[in-house]
């Protein structure tokens, strides 16, 4: 297909199905966050008025905003014309996300992979679900769940696997100082949760990731 053809709705192949997946929570307030960041910085005895400081609490509520905010995007799918059955794991891809407790980030890399029933997804879109799902305040557990969950319900797929590993620097550089520790979490739908060797294939596969960074 063309790029024009990309671009323009009404020439898209018939079977080409793409939602477009956007945000659904609360609007932020820039200004309040500005204010508010001076006021927690203040708080915690710096002085804002020292010229290398003076413009800190625009720069960490901006920073926390982007850490918050993911880009809206098209959830490309098309038809398994081919009647491809076999897994498709999408490896490595970056997690940056923010622990809903601390407000300090958690990073490290995920593992999604699924058995196309109808339909198979534009390869970048895996990266792009992830980031959407992790640019939130939250917990690990409850990333790996959405991510998963929001693929069971857009593909209707036979089977649904997401593995993530991270480190939480609230568990790194305060509180326990266990830096280097990595927790790993996974969620599992369909096949992929109950027959025993798709089961066993993708966790092995998601397994040699990180085997291959250790
Ligand atoms: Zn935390």
């Amino acid at each position: 297909m063309s790029s024009a053809a990309e671009d323009t709705p009404e020439l898209r192949a018939p079977g080409r199905w793409r939602p477009r997946i956007t945000h659904t929570r609360p609007e932020s307030d820039p200004r309040a966050a500005v204010a508010a960041a001076a006021d927690l910085l203040t708080a915690l005895g710096l002085d804002l008025t020292d010229e290398n400081l003076v413009d800190t609490p625009r720069r960490m509520a901006h920073a926390l905003l982007e850490m918050t905010t993911a880009p809206d995007f098209d959830l490309t799918s098309f038809p398994n014309e081919e009647g491809y059955d076999e897994l498709v794991l999408v490896q490595d891809i970056p997690v940056q996300s923010l622990c809903e407790h601390h407000i300090l980030p958690f990073t490290g890399v995920a593992h999604v992979g699924y058995l196309p029933g109808d339909r198979i997804l534009g390869l970048s879109k895996f990266a792009r679900m992830v980031e959407l799902h992790a640019r939130r305040p939250q917990t690990q557990e409850r990333l790996t769940k959405r991510v998963a969950d929001h693929l069971q319900q857009e593909l209707r797929p036979r089977g649904v696997g997401v593995v993530i590993e991270a480190e939480h620097t609230c568990m790194s550089v305060r509180g326990a100082r266990a830096a280097g520790a990595r927790t790993l979490t996974s969620a599992l739908f369909g096949q992929l949760r109950d027959d025993p060797r798709s089961r066993a294939e993708f966790l092995g596969l998601a397994r040699a990731g990180w085997a291959r960074r250790a």
